[in-house]
């Protein structure tokens, strides 16, 4: 039987049409007074061929109506500021609102990237301020602000590990990563010219040091590592890992994305890193997701300081702040100006709000609410690497599958119940991985309410795994043919009525 109410399509709660569908001939959102001066058309002026008669199909609405349509639009996101994100790897924290403030400020936000360099001093300073609190952090010797995002800091390690390389010996020509790497790391590895060499994870999902000793041949440039892993585990072995690849004349490079773990309780200079990136937008107060600029700052050892991106902020003897261009080492730029700006303003605002000890805290509550996650649920979802959690923890669907229901299928579940998502099947040495990262700003009644729902949801897989596999059910989408929209995407937007279809 079909709801009365589905058919009467109540128009606040379920979608919402596009806005060109409230269009009417003459509708406005702004009405001027009439002349008091002749009129005189721009196409007088400027001549006719520079102007359109008309905007085909521009939607003619009030300004209510467009108000209304967005507002409706937004709340059927669900974002940070609705609930628990528990997205692992990506770190989808609460970012305090007083750091957008001071981001906007005029000066900061306003302020033009060819504006001379007496006149920014500033903005130079937040620039080597915020460079300076990440060389605390990381322990490492120098830092660049200039990458884009995570993906990009990794380019720009590894082009300075092969201009290092060049310099001493030759760049060689692999680089190892680990089988629980992120995506990104052979992505960089290809594109900065070398080629990838997988490395097999040992039983507890670390490293397997033996495996390692085989394989960092002459040929090897270094290894690509993240630590804390993709698995939520720290390299217990790291500091035998790193002396490993530095005796045999390579590099380490870490993957900083799961920082959110470590700072104010260990340093990667001080397990033998010798370049890194961080990723601002999960670890220090940039709002990410919905293709917001990110940050990748990469930090490195005095040895590859030389091939920095240019230009480095260096410090003037006299006080002040200058762009140094003259560095023949460099690999260059790798961004525009200095990177994304209000990022590194964000950042910095952070960390001195926090202070060293309230990052210490943030890493200690992010690592605690894991552990809290994976003590809670190990009873009712599979772990295949039973190690202690550090931000971050990662179930598998094993016990699920056996009634044929996945971990997408209780990935889609969990939108009944009012929680986004966690990741889904990744890292991939986990066949059907469900991975779960809280962060420390989730308080424990919100945990509490996801664990109830995971647990629930376990349950229901026992007793009626139907309802689980064709979830969601009270989404305003339930379930899409994936495949279908991926092999046969359809990317233009068809009017909803034959009207609009013949007026546009
Ligand atoms: C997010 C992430 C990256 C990539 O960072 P982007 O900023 O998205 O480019 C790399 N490695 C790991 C482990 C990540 O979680």
């Amino acid at each position: 039987m079909k709801d009365r109410i589905t058919e009467a399509r109540p128009h606040i709660t379920r979608n919402e049409g596009l806005i060109f569908e409230r269009s009417s001939p003459g509708k406005t959102g702004a009405e001027l007074p009439p002349l008091d001066v002749p009129e005189i058309s721009p196409e007088e002026i400027f001549g006719g061929e520079y102007f359109r008669q008309d905007l085909e199909g521009f939607p003619e609405v009030s300004e209510f109506e467009v108000i209304q349509h967005y507002t409706r639009l937004s709340t059927w996101n669900y974002g940070i500021d609705t609930g628990l994100y528990p997205l692992g790897s990506c770190t989808m924290k609460y970012n305090p609102r007083v750091n957008e403030f001071v981001a906007r400020l005029e000066g900061l936000a306003t302020e033009h990237p060819y504006t001379p360099e007496t006149l920014a001093q500033g903005c130079l300073r937040i620039l080597a301020e915020t460079a300076r609190c990440l060389i605390a952090i990381t322990g490492m010797d120098a830092v660049s602000l200039q990458p884009a995002a995570g993906a990009q800091g990794e380019l720009t390690g590894l082009l300075m590990i092969r201009a290092y390389l060049n310099d001493h010996g030759g760049a060689r020509k692999y680089i190892l990563i680990p089988d629980s790497a992120h995506g990104t790391n052979p992505a960089s590895v290809t594109i900065a010219g070398y080629e990838v060499r997988n490395l097999k994870s040992n039983s507890r999902g670390c490293i397997d040091l033996a495996a390692l000793e085989e394989e960092m041949t002459p040929e090897v440039a270094g290894l690509m590592l993240t630590n804390p892993n993709t698995l939520g585990i720290f390299e217990e072995q790291i500091r035998e890992i790193s002396s490993l690849v530095h005796a045999r004349g390579g590099l380490v490079y870490m993957d900083g994305a799961n920082m959110n773990a470590l700072i104010g309780v260990a340093k990667p200079a001080d397990f033998g890193i010798d370049v890194m990136h961080l990723n601002l937008h999960k670890t220090f107060s940039t709002p990410h997701g919905g293709g917001g600029p990110g940050s990748g700052p990469v930090a490195v050892r005095k040895s590859l300081e030389p091939y920095l991106p240019l230009p480095t902020v260096e410090p003037l003897a006299a006080g002040g702040y200058r762009l140094n261009y003259d560095r023949p080492k460099s690999i260059g730029r790798v961004r525009a100006f200095f990177g994304n700006f209000g990022m590194a303003v964000r950042a910095l605002a952070y960390i001195l709000a926090y202070g060293a000890a309230g990052l210490r805290q943030v890493t200690e509550d992010a690592v605690l609410n894991a552990n809290y996650v994976r003590q809670k649920l190990k009873e009712a979802y599979d772990l295949p690497y039973d190690a202690p959690a550090m931000h971050e923890c990662v179930f598998s669907d094993r016990r699920q599958a056996s009634h044929s229901v996945r971990t997408g299928d209780i990935a889609k579940r969990l939108i009944d119940y009012g929680f986004h998502p966690y990741t889904v099947s990744f890292p991939l040495i986990v066949a059907g991985a469900m991975m779960i990262e809280p962060t420390e700003t989730a308080s424990k009644a919100e945990l509490d309410a996801f664990i109830e729902a995971m647990l629930a949801i376990a349950e229901e897989v026992r007793t009626d795994p139907e309802v689980v596999r064709t979830a969601p059910h009270t989404a305003r989408l339930t379930r899409l043919d994936e495949a279908t929209a991926a092999r046969r995407p359809v990317l233009r937007w068809r009017p909803a009525t034959p009207q609009l279809r013949t007026q546009l």
